[in-house]
């Protein structure tokens, strides 16, 4: 089978992979170096967690992905993971918290409920006293996202994909759907160089375009979908902010875990690799075009400031080293998007990650090429058709809850 895949995210980058591992033709396309920081998987780490409410799929999947991304780790001897732990505050005794604790003891995933005291235990400094429990995912963690995009590109190349750096042209009436236009782009300067060779070979401007044929084509985009498949895929894409507070020696000390306060849509960890202890609001940010520029600024400070005070108040005045600007492309109830284009055969779409598909990519990859060739079908709720807004698979986002 030849694949042309267009996108080199954490999907993209993960169905090249597992592609090329079984041997099959694979050309992967991005506009940008993988990783770099303006596509949604750019950026230093992501959480790993398999809590996701009463949702059995997704808690199984995240579970499938950590052992892919391991599979990942021994293949190209990268470290990609920490497995730090993720930490959940539950505010009511029945929430999120408690249907995830449900759904991973079910599936033999390990996870601890532990007393607000314990919970305290956990970290540098602590106030739960508005929590009702602390979940602990001890296996859960942080992945170095750019550094998996990475990874996942250069084991595709070494496994015998050919990379192009270029931008893609969705199919145009009369084309042919499964031949891909693809306009050659200069270096981007947004992150490291690959190292595994990237076609055109020094990339240039102004060259002709390329012509990339596959019997299967999959555009796995982020923010760019919905606007190469208007009418087919509705995304929101909006602006995100990470904050990085210099919390000082002990929130740098291994074993300190990620955090997530699902109703109040705040999420963290600890300082991994000396960039500082994270912090971010999860409401969603304002409409923000894929191609418009990131501004790095902190208008999310005093909401984070705020929250810190209330949980880690040693962190309250802690100096802000950075602030980072990323993007969500969120689908209307956060679910994902893999489906075959509804009017040409071989054409698939995939994204939605909804702020949380980052930890799912190679999962993702594996069933998407299961319902490629025919073996197991995608579930319905990651299809093109109309969604109705549910509950969010990331935190309560702007729905907050108290
Ligand atoms: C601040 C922030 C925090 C997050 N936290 C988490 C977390 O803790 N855990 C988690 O699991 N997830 C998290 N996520 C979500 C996760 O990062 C995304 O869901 C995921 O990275 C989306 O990957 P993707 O492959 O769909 O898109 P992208 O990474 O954006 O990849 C799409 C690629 O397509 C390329 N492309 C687009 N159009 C074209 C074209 N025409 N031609 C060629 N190339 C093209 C782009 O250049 C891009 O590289 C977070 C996201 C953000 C922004």
């Amino acid at each position: 089978m030849d694949v042309v895949v267009v996108g080199a995210g954490t999907f993209g980058a993960s169905l090249a992979w597992l592609l090329a591992r079984a041997g099959e033709r694979v050309t992967l396309v991005d506009q940008f170096e993988p990783g770099d920081r303006r596509a949604t998987s750019g950026g230093e780490t992501r959480l790993i967690r398999c809590s996701h409410g009463e949702d059995a799929d997704y808690t199984a999947m995240a579970r499938r992905a950590r052992t892919l991304w391991r599979e990942l780790e021994a293949e190209s001897g990268a470290e990609l993971m920490v497995e730090c732990g993720v930490a959940w505050f539950a505010h009511g005794e029945d929430g999120w918290e408690a249907a995830s604790q449900r759904a991973m003891e079910a599936q033999g995933i390990p996870c601890e409920r532990l007393d607000v005291a314990e919970g305290a235990r956990l970290f540098p400094s602590f106030r739960g006293d508005d929590l009702a429990f602390v979940l602990l995912e001890p296996e859960a963690g942080v992945v170095r996202a750019q550094r998996a995009v990475q990874a996942l590109a250069r084991q595709a190349a070494a496994h015998g994909a050919t990379i192009i750096r270029g931008k893609a042209q969705p199919p145009s009436r009369g084309s042919d759907p499964l031949e891909v236009e693809v306009n050659p782009q200069p270096p981007s300067t947004g992150s490291d160089p690959l190292e595994v060779e990237v076609n055109p070979q020094p990339p240039s401007t102004g060259s002709d375009p390329l012509e990339v044929e596959g019997d299967v084509v999959v555009w796995a985009c982020g923010g760019w979908l919905a606007g190469l498949f208007p009418g087919l895929v509705r995304l929101a894409v909006t602006r995100q902010e990470l904050l990085f507070v210099d919390g000082g020696p002990a929130w740098a000390e291994p074993g300190v875990p990620g955090w997530v306060d699902y109703d109040h849509a705040m999420y963290g960890t600890a300082d991994l690799d000396g960039l500082g202890v994270k912090a971010a609001l999860d409401v969603e940010g304002p409409p923000l075009d894929p191609d418009a520029e990131l501004h790095d600024a902190a208008t999310t400070e005093p909401q984070v400031r705020a929250y810190l005070r209330t949980r880690f108040p040693a962190l309250e005045r802690a100096p802000l080293n950075e602030a980072r600007a990323c993007r969500y492309e969120l689908s209307p109830d956060s679910h994902f998007i893999a489906a075959p284009h509804p009017e040409h055969d071989g054409v698939w779409l995939v994204g939605g990650g909804s702020g949380h598909g980052f930890k799912h990519g190679p999962a993702m990859a594996e069933r998407l090429i299961a319902a490629v060739t025919g073996r197991e079908p995608l579930p319905a709720r990651f299809g093109l058709g109309q969604r109705v807004p549910a509950r969010s698979m990331r935190t309560a986002g702007s729905g907050v809850r108290d």
